[in-house]
């Protein structure tokens, strides 16, 4: 392969751009985790975390990618053949489905067609009719990165409540955390499940878990085996600033200052950013032709978009000749989805021109590899960019 020259674009759903200044931090000489100035870096990112979860619930901080603090979620709050409600929005709660199956609960999996968010009408109806509660957890997917389709947890939060059910509601945020609105407290989600390579700005290697007091409560009685994720272990640890085993000291010193660098940004801006790259990205889609795979606009993911291919032709064969000419990295199709989709990320660390740089590669992919689009979509990305200000003016 030729050398290739400029700047190679990350567009790809997760793992993200990582900032120079993350970058540096994680560059630093390791630090000794049982000396005196580590409780600090301790206290400062889960201080930080807090206000990213929108919580003030206990965290939990894994060296693990974000399957690890699946695992956790699972492992410490239910006891072998609990039931658990899931539902199928796409690849990532098939695989959190699948997990579950292996740790000996029992899934009841709603069906889903891939192309939009839970349906928290369909979860109230289920719940209404599980008289003897068996159902022991509601988990869903808040960002379905697969598909580009987001949950409206609010929603299923009501549905909860509407069928007055006890049953814990788990969320994963790993796709969503710092792109797109969350609110663990407000909402009343009882585990979260966050990961770092994602809208954190981060490498891979940290998986998060927020935890409610009842998650808590039932963890006192849940009886799947757990040492590594115990959830106790590492909150009693972490009252005294330390961990009950290394830490990835390297990661929280980057994870210190991703959070600053969301603080100084705000969280609302950060996520008005998304919500108008998300937008551009889908003018430019629409005007090439093209059909993006979510099929409901109000759950439209503002941190990625996927794009459907036109009948017999292959998503693969058009990433791989971008990544080739162009330097740009798109996601591939995922599970029932290899090859028919490809998917543009637009979350963590970029900005107009990455963004724009990116649908232009793209539309010069189409072009070349004479998929029939209609050219003048990052055209229409431009006006919509320009249509909606700059944010980060707009905010002071
Ligand atoms: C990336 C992702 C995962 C998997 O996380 P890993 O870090 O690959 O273990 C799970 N759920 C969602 C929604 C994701 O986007």
């Amino acid at each position: 392969m030729n050398r290739s020259t400029g700047r190679h674009f990350l567009q790809i759903p997760g793992p993200t751009n990582v900032p120079l200044p993350v970058l540096a931090a994680i560059a630093q000489p390791t630090v000794d985790h049982r000396g005196p100035g580590f409780p600090s870096l301790t206290f400062e990112v889960l201080e930080g975390m807090a206000a990213v979860f929108k919580t003030s619930a206990a965290i939990v901080i894994y060296p693990a990618s974000g399957t690890g603090a699946w695992e956790a979620a699972l492992v410490n709050s239910l006891s072998p053949g609990d039931t658990v409600l899931m539902v199928e929005t796409g690849h990532f709660a098939s695989l959190w489905r699948k997990m579950a199956t292996r740790l000996g609960l029992k899934v009841e999996f709603l069906d889903g067609d891939w192309r939009r968010g839970a349906n928290a009408s369909e979860i109230e109806t289920r719940l209404v009719e599980d008289h003897a509660q068996k159902i022991k957890a509601v988990a869903i997917v808040h960002n379905e990165t697969s598909t580009g389709a987001v949950s409206n947890v609010a929603s299923v939060r009501r549905a909860l409540d509407a069928a007055k059910h006890p049953a814990l509601l788990m969320v994963d945020t790993i796709s969503s955390l710092g792109s797109i609105d969350y609110r663990h407290d407000e909402w009343g989600v009882d585990v979260t499940v966050g990961g770092s390579q994602k809208g954190l700005m981060l490498p891979p290697g940290l998986s998060f878990n927020a935890i409610s007091q009842k998650a808590r409560l039932a963890a006192r009685s849940a009886r799947l085996p757990r040492v590594f994720w115990d959830w106790e272990d590492m909150i009693a640890a972490n009252l005294t600033g330390y961990f009950p085993s290394t830490p990835a000291t390297n990661m929280l010193q980057g994870l210190k200052v991703a959070l600053n660098l969301l603080q100084e940004e705000t969280l609302p801006v950060v996520f008005a950013r998304h919500e108008r790259a998300a937008e551009a990205t889908r003018q430019c889609v629409r005007h090439w032709g093209l059909e993006i795979l979510c099929s409901d606009p109000a759950h439209y993911s503002s941190s990625l978009t996927a794009v459907l291919m036109p009948d017999g032709q292959s998503a693969d064969a058009l990433r791989s000749m971008i990544l080739q000419r162009s330097s740009v990295s798109l996601g591939n199709g995922l599970g029932k989805l290899a090859d028919r989709v490809f998917r543009i990320g637009h979350l963590g660390d970029f900005n107009d021109a990455s963004l724009l740089g990116s649908l232009a590669a793209i539309e010069a992919g189409l072009l070349t590899s004479e998929i029939a689009i209609k050219s003048g979509g990052v055209e229409k990305a431009i006006a919509s960019l320009v249509s909606s200000g700059h944010l980060q003016i707009a905010a002071e």
